[in-house]
């Protein structure tokens, strides 16, 4: 008979964890974003540290990765998106997207990102299961491009991006900035919310939800495509993320809002791993509910490059 799990302690508390309050039974995760280094070729200024050398984080091995995502899988998650930094810098990326577009239980293998080196791999990538890939977008053809938006950088750029999708049935994404470690931006300085994304658009017309999304989705009246609009400050999305993250370093990160962080590495070598994640998933996902409005206060010191955005 299986004995009963204790959650494990997280390697960081919950120091930033907001008030409890009602909530519905929360969603399963079934979505990871895996972080395969956070190493990048790029340094964008919302993103890197203003010095943004290569940093000396050992990222996960290829081994590593096939037993967490194989254990992962059995605790439900179907969905692997691999980013970083940049996954491109990794030589062995065909490797990594192989194994695990063949552990049992994935279904759907993206990859997001810059593009700066995905024409010499893309064939290769496409043949070993990813199905769908990302491109970041931040000034002006993919199937979704996403743009953080900048008040005084690219702002004024918001209504050119969103036009793309008149003619071309593709998905313009805005982001709201947030607060991140690494930025060299004054976040309440560059920081524009959502509705004023929304009136640089114009009309919009809302485009019904079909499945769990951080994005809310309209259409400029008669477009071919769509503009997602994803405001993780202004209208956080919580009782509707199924995702969880992976470091390059081997940290399994639940919430972007929480500050926990569990070491896989060590989790993977438990004998008892499948029950320890499992309760450490239903645990988790328990307290993302409790998360409601988010200010720049509430969210942990985090670095996308590191985590993965
Ligand atoms: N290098 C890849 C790329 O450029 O897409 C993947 C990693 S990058 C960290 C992924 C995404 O993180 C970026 O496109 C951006 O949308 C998001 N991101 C990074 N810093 C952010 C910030 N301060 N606020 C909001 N989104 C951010």
């Amino acid at each position: 008979m299986k004995q009963p799990v204790d959650v494990v302690p997280p390697v960081t508390e919950h120091a930033n964890c907001p008030v409890a309050e009602e909530h519905d039974s929360p969603v399963r995760p079934t979505y990871l974003r895996l972080s395969v280094t956070d190493n990048c070729n790029q340094c964008c200024i919302y993103c890197r540290p203003a010095n943004c050398s290569t940093r000396q984080i050992p990222p996960l091995s290829l081994g590593d990765i096939r037993s967490i995502v194989n254990i992962l899988a059995r605790a439900g998650i179907e969905k692997v998106r691999i980013t970083g930094g940049e996954p491109l810098m990794r030589e062995d990326l065909p490797e990594i997207a192989h194994v695990i577009a063949s552990a049992p239980g994935i279904r759907s293998v993206g990859l997001t990102t810059n593009g700066v080196n995905l024409a010499r791999c893309a064939h290769q990538l496409r043949q070993v299961g990813v199905t769908n890939i990302n491109i970041s977008l931040d000034s002006l053809d993919s199937v979704m491009t996403n743009t953080v938006v900048m008040r005084g950088i690219n702002d004024g750029e918001v209504p050119v991006i969103a036009a793309l999708s008149r003619d071309l049935p593709i998905e313009t994404r805005f982001i709201e900035l947030m607060p991140l470690d690494g930025s060299a931006l004054d976040w309440n300085t560059f920081f524009v919310p959502a509705q004023e994304i929304r009136d640089l658009l114009g009309e919009l017309v809302p485009v019904p939800l079909t499945g769990i999304s951080t994005a809310k989705t309209y259409q400029i009246p008669g477009a071919k495509g769509c503009v997602g609009i994803i405001a993780p400050m202004t209208e956080p999305f919580c009782r509707m993320c199924n995702r969880i993250r992976l470091t390059c370093a081997g940290s399994l990160k639940p919430c972007l809002r929480l500050s926990a962080t569990y070491d896989m590495l060590h989790i993977a070598r438990d004998p008892r791993a499948d029950d320890v994640i499992a309760a450490l998933l239903e645990h988790s996902q328990v307290m993302k509910q409790r998360t409601s409005s988010q200010t720049e206060a509430s969210l942990p010191v985090i670095s996308m490059f590191s985590i993965g955005g």
